[in-house]
């Protein structure tokens, strides 16, 4: 078992592919941004799927592919094939926008994953291309219909709250989900970058009585593990999760850790202590070496963020990070 400093098990890894992206969202990444990692530093497939099996071996059952945008990694199909078949692991999901669903969903159902979170900040095309710089609504769109179709066990649909510019889209987004049977998240945004503090952000707090009023709803658990707090309507038909780092953080529940494209462990989505596994990975250690070197940094994993405390203190973005 993986346990920190804190007496936390650590079962979960969402692991990035790649820190590109084919949108820039506002609040991830900023416009001009262009400091991508260069490809000889990115983890080869097999050290990913290397890294997975010493994070299994050690304790973690459930890992997450993410990005930058995962599916923009070319081959990526291969890969996702290569972490499903992994002994031990009990659940493999993905976080996408979307964009590139249309030609990967079959493929990643094959290949093991169950559950796919896609984001989705807006159902109107002219608020998609200002948010994300992208005219791509529609592909993305498509993409949970064929996803949809393809039957994953749970589709959840993650919705970055920012009230001056998509708060007039709950109902419909809460429509738009019960209709597919799709689970909706609303995020509250964190200071991750300067663009996303440009943005600020909105506690999600006020609009949890609201919505449990309005909708009749009752306390869910939805399959994840993740910190959203969930509320649904009595027959399970439809449930909304809310992720509030912001207005009420869940860390002493943490169960997680990230690794980057560059094979960068971090500890905190929040704070900056990490260690690097590349030099070891290409340095020749053996996978106890490796081992003993994440558990020790585990053990160091701190106990909460500071964004509301310390805001400035995370440059990175989340693409970067592996969010
Ligand atoms: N590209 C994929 C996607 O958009 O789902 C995976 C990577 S993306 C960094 C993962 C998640 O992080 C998305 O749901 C996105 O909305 C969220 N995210 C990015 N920046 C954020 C921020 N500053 N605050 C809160 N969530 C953020
Ligand atoms: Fe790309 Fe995802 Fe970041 Fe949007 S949130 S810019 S889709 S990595």
């Amino acid at each position: 078992m993986l346990i920190d400093g804190c007496g936390r098990r650590i079962d979960y890894l969402r692991l990035s592919v790649t820190d590109r992206c084919d949108l820039r969202c506002a609040y991830c990444m900023p416009p001009e941004f262009d400091s991508y990692e260069i490809p000889d530093n990115w983890l080869s497939f097999s050290e990913i799927v290397r890294i997975c099996r010493i994070f299994i071996d050690l304790g973690v059952s459930r890992v997450r592919l993410t990005g930058g945008e995962p599916l923009v990694r070319s081959r990526i199909g291969d890969l996702v094939q290569d972490v499903g078949q992994l002994p031990g692991l009990n659940d493999l999901s993905l976080s996408t926008n979307g964009t590139r669903l249309t030609q990967f969903a079959s493929k990643l159902l094959a290949s093991g994953v169950t559950r796919l979170n896609v984001s989705l900040d807006t159902l109107s095309p002219v608020r998609f291309l200002t948010l994300t710089r992208r005219d791509a609504l529609h592909d993305v769109l498509a993409g949970l219909e064929v996803a949809r179709e393809s039957g994953f066990r749970l589709i959840k649909i993650n919705m970055v709250w920012l009230p001056e510019f998509n708060g007039d889209e709950l109902d419909a987004m809460i429509k738009y989900c019960m209709e597919r049977n799709f689970v909706l998240r609303l995020i509250e945004n964190m200071p991750m970058g300067d663009s996303a503090r440009q943005l600020g952000s909105s506690s999600l707090q006020p609009l949890i009585g609201q919505l449990r009023e309005r909708f009749h709803l009752v306390d869910h658990i939805v399959a994840g593990g993740g910190p959203a707090r969930y509320l649904g309507t009595p027959d399970r038909s439809f449930s909304v999760g809310f992720i509030t780092p912001m207005s009420q953080h869940f860390c002493e529940a943490c169960n997680r850790v990230r690794v980057s494209v560059t094979g960068r462990l971090h500890l905190c989505l929040g704070q900056n202590d990490h260690l690097e596994l590349l030099p070891m990975l290409r340095g020749g250690s053996p996978d106890h070496e490796i081992a003993n070197q994440i558990r020790a940094a585990v053990m160091q994993k701190p106990l909460s963020h500071e964004f509301q405390k310390n805001p400035m203190k995370v440059v990175r973005i989340m693409a970067s990070t592996g969010g």
